[in-house]
């Protein structure tokens, strides 16, 4: 099979099943990592976006999509990380939020939060903590215990109501 015979849509479809590393319940598209599929010739070229620059994953999962898509028979194939314009909360799709949420972890709240304290080393005051909402109980009477979770991209709370722990997504 080559590049031509296959539509845009089937590599989308295909990429909608590669799921994220970190998070196995979602999809790299659902997460909006994968920016634009084109193709330049008969070459297809995928854009991703990481969630933050450097994010650790980003090696792994330009590697599922490579795999996943040479797996279909794409065998030329470009994949471009484009930093800029930078991710945002804003891709991840709704059936995305959703899955964090069933998955346990609180999705992100608003895009506007102030990190630049965490980035800069800031004192913490210029930090704005976002309300987060317990994945389990939907309570929003949480505290930010760590903040760093299972991996980066995540902070751990604590729920004060059901006093589940959780991860918060704030990776944006
Ligand atoms: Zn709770």
């Amino acid at each position: 099979m080559h590049a031509q015979s296959v539509t845009l849509d089937q590599v989308w479809s295909w990429l909608g099943e590669v799921p994220d590393p970190e998070i196995p319940v979602i999809s790299v598209v659902d997460l909006g990592i994968v920016r634009d599929v084109a193709f330049d010739g008969d070459e297809c070229v995928v854009t991703i976006t990481p969630t933050y620059s450097g994010c650790p994953a980003m090696q792994v999962i330009s590697d599922a999509v490579g795999e996943a898509l040479r797996a279909r028979g794409v065998d030329k194939l470009r994949i471009v990380t484009q930093l800029s314009p930078a991710w945002t909360t804003d891709w991840m799709s709704e059936t995305g939020k959703a899955a964090l949420k069933g998955y346990g972890i609180a999705p992100p709240v608003e895009q506007a939060i102030d990190i630049s304290g965490l980035r800069s080393g800031v004192k913490r005051g210029a930090f704005k903590e976002p309300e987060v909402a317990c994945p389990n109980c939907g309570s929003t009477h949480t505290q930010l215990t760590s903040q760093f979770g299972s991996t980066p991209c995540k902070a751990l709370y604590k729920c004060l109501d059901c006093r589940e722990p959780f991860d918060y997504f704030k990776c944006h």
